[in-house]
């Protein structure tokens, strides 16, 4: 357990780089340093911003989502998705996640969104993960919608203008990744 959660906060901050540089482009300024020309401006308007884990069964399929739904912003990668958000004060959350969550949150309000869409997915290994230890296997999907939307309320408190969602993304018969949204996937 203790690897696969060390592996999670690398791969995590890997993706929070990711989300801190990648909008740019490259810029030869004469003067003998490198630089290197960010597109996007402190205070120069909000950003949307999806989070979702950062396991490699989102990757493409999360890109995918994002486009469809016309986001303009960045992908927020983080173990679990919303795990971390609805976990705040949670101390039994693994230790080693606490330096990612600070970061997280630390994004989350730098940018102040005006679009959050929260996404978690099924056969998650960080749920699996925490589930297995507890011995709480059957009821993973139950504790992933409850993350969602405790997660969702955490940001709409955080967030009062921003528009806030979230999603279940759960595999189908067709092995098909099938988006639910929050607001009417069942307990
Ligand atoms: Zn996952």
């Amino acid at each position: 357990m203790a690897s696969v959660l060390g592996l999670a906060v690398v791969v995590g901050l890997w993706g929070i780089w990711v989300f801190e540089s990648r909008s740019a482009g490259k810029d030869d300024a004469n003067t003998g340093e490198f630089s290197y020309q960010l597109t996007r401006k402190p205070g120069e308007g909000p950003a949307d911003v999806i989070v979702m884990c950062d396991e490699d069964v989102m990757s493409a399929a999360g890109d995918a989502f994002a486009k469809w739904l016309k986001l303009e912003g960045i992908p927020l990668k983080a173990p679990g998705g919303v795990m971390l958000i609805s976990r705040l004060n949670d101390v039994t959350l693994d230790s080693s996640l606490k330096p990612l969550q600070r970061a997280l949150v630390e994004v989350l309000k730098r940018y102040s969104p005006r679009r959050v869409v929260l996404v978690a997915h099924t056969y998650c290994i960080y749920y699996d993960t925490v589930a297995a230890w507890n011995d709480d296997l059957a009821k993973v999907r139950q504790r992933q919608i409850a993350d969602m939307r405790a997660s969702m309320s955490v940001l709409r408190e955080w967030f009062p203008r921003a528009e806030i969602s979230g999603y279940l993304a759960e595999e189908d018969a067709n092995h098909k990744l099938v988006f639910h949204s929050a607001t009417k996937v069942g307990l």
